[in-house]
C-alpha cells in the first residue's frame, strides 16, 4: 500500500530511469519517455580535472583533440572507473531532466541503472552522487534486469525469461524466474571489441589506418553474425600504412563478419554456457518465450539470427533495444511495490531524505 504521502508526492513527483551505459547514457522521465540520449563522455580540464562538458558535447571536443582537455569514458569497460567524472554526469543528468519541465515540482525519484558487478563501494557512491545531484530519493537496479523490464519480460512471474544486454564494454546474459535473477553472466566483449577487431583487420589486411568511431560506423552499415540476404560492399577512408598518404578502400561485409566473428563468437558461447546451467522446466519455457536480445549491440544485423541457429531457442530483439535499460530504471518507480525486490545496493537500494 502507498502511503498518503507517497501518494500525494505521486502526482507531482518527476520519476527518472538513468542507464549509465558504457557507450551512452539515456534519461527516461515517467509520462515523457526519453528525454536525454547522450553518448557517455565527460571532458575535463587537464590540469584541475574540472568537468567542462558532458554527452555529445564532449564526444565532439573529443574527435578535435584540443591540448587543454582530456575525454574520459567512465564506464567504458562497464565498471565505474572514475567516480568524480561519473558523479559529475549523474549531477549534470538530474538536472538537465528537472529543469526540462517547467511546472515547479519536487526534487525527482531516481533510479539508475549500474553495470552487474560493481563493488559496494561504487554503489554506496552512485547512491550518494545522485542524492548530492538533486535527487529525493536514489535507487539502484542492475542493467540487466533493468534492460528486462524494459523488454517487457515477465519478471515477476514464475516462468522463465531470458534478456542478452550487448552494450559497449559488456554483454550481460540474465536468466529470471519467481521474480528474481536465477542465474547471470557478465562479459568484457560487445560492440567496443568488434569495433577494435575492425581497426585491427583494416591494419593487417588492407595496410589502412582507421579510427574506432570509423570502426563503429561499418559495422553498423554493414557489419553481420550471419550471411545476409545480399553482400555488400563499402568505401573506408584512412591512411595509407605504406604510402603514409590518405587512402580509400572497398571493403565487404563478408570481410567484416569474418574480422567480427571473434568476438560474436565469444557472446554466443556466453549464451550457450548460461543455456548450460539452466534448469530443463526453464529451458522448456524459454523454448515457448524465446531469448530476447537487447542494447545497441542487438542491432548487429543477422545476429539474433546467429544465435537462434545456435542454441536452437528462437532469438528476438526488443522494441527499441537501445532504450530499454532506461526504460525499465523508470518502470520500477511506476510499479515500485511489486518491482522494489529487483532493486539492489546499500540499505536495500534506497536513500531516503
Ligand atoms: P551501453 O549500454 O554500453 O552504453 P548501448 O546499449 O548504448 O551500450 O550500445 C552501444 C553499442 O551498440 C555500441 O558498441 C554501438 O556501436 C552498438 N550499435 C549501435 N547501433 C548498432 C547497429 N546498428 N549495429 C551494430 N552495432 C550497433
Ligand atoms: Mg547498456
Amino acid at each position: 500500500m502507498l502511503s498518503p504521502l507517497d501518494w500525494f508526492f505521486g502526482l507531482f513527483s518527476l520519476d527518472i530511469g538513468i542507464d549509465l551505459g558504457t557507450a551512452n547514457t539515456l534519461v527516461s522521465v515517467r509520462g515523457k519517455g526519453i528525454v536525454i540520449n547522450e553518448p557517455s563522455f565527460v571532458a575535463l580540464n587537464r590540469k584541475t580535472r574540472e568537468p567542462r562538458e558532458v554527452g555529445a558535447r564532449a564526444k565532439e571536443i573529443w574527435s578535435r583533440n584540443p591540448k587543454d582537455i582530456i575525454i574520459v569514458r567512465p564506464l567504458r569497460d562497464g565498471v565505474i572507473s572514475d567516480f568524480e567524472v561519473t558523479a559529475a554526469m549523474l549531477d549534470y543528468l538530474v538536472r538537465k531532466a528537472h529543469e526540462q519541465t517547467w511546472v515547479p515540482i519536487p526534487r525527482p525519484r531516481v533510479v539508475v541503472g549500474i553495470p552487474s558487478g560493481v563493488t559496494e563501494v561504487e554503489k554506496r557512491a552512485v547512491l550518494d552522487a545522485t542524492i548530492a545531484s538533486g535527487a529525493r530519493e536514489a535507487h539502484l537496479i542492475e542493467e540487466p534486469v533493468a534492460a528486462a523490464i524494459g523488454a517487457g519480460l515477465p519478471v515477476l512471474e514464475t516462468r522463465g525469461s531470458m534478456i542478452v544486454d550487448i552494450g559497449g564494454g559488456t554483454t550481460e546474459v540474465a536468466l529470471f524466474s519467481l521474480g528474481g535473477i536465477v542465474l547471470s553472466r557478465s562479459i568484457r566483449v560487445a560492440g567496443d571489441e568488434m569495433d577494435e577487431d575492425i581497426v585491427q583487420y583494416m591494419r593487417n589486411k588492407h595496410n589502412l589506418l582507421i579510427g574506432e568511431p570509423t570502426a563503429e560506423r561499418v559495422k553498423m552499415t554493414i557489419g553481420s553474425a550471419y550471411p545476409l540476404p545480399e553482400e555488400r560492399t563499402m568505401a573506408v577512408k584512412g591512411r595509407n600504412l605504406v604510402t603514409g598518404l590518405p587512402d580509400s578502400i572497398d571493403v565487404s561485409s563478408v570481410e567484416i563478419r569474418e574480422a567480427i566473428s571473434g568476438s560474436v563468437d565469444i557472446i554466443v558461447d556466453t549464451v550457450k554456457d548460461a543455456l548450460d546451467d539452466t534448469p530443463p522446466e526453464l529451458i522448456a519455457d524459454l523454448m515457448e518465450s524465446g531469448i530476447c536480445l537487447a542494447g545497441g549491440g542487438a542491432l548487429l544485423k543477422g545476429l539474433a539470427q546467429r544465435i537462434s541457429e545456435e542454441v536452437n531457442i528462437r532469438v528476438w530483439v526488443a522494441d527499441d533495444p537501445m532504450t530499454c535499460v532506461a526504460r525499465g530504471a523508470g518502470r520500477v518507480l511506476e510499479d515500485y511495490n511489486n518491482l522494489r525486490r529487483l532493486l539492489v545496493g546499500p540499505e536495500r537500494g534506497s536513500t531516503r531524505h
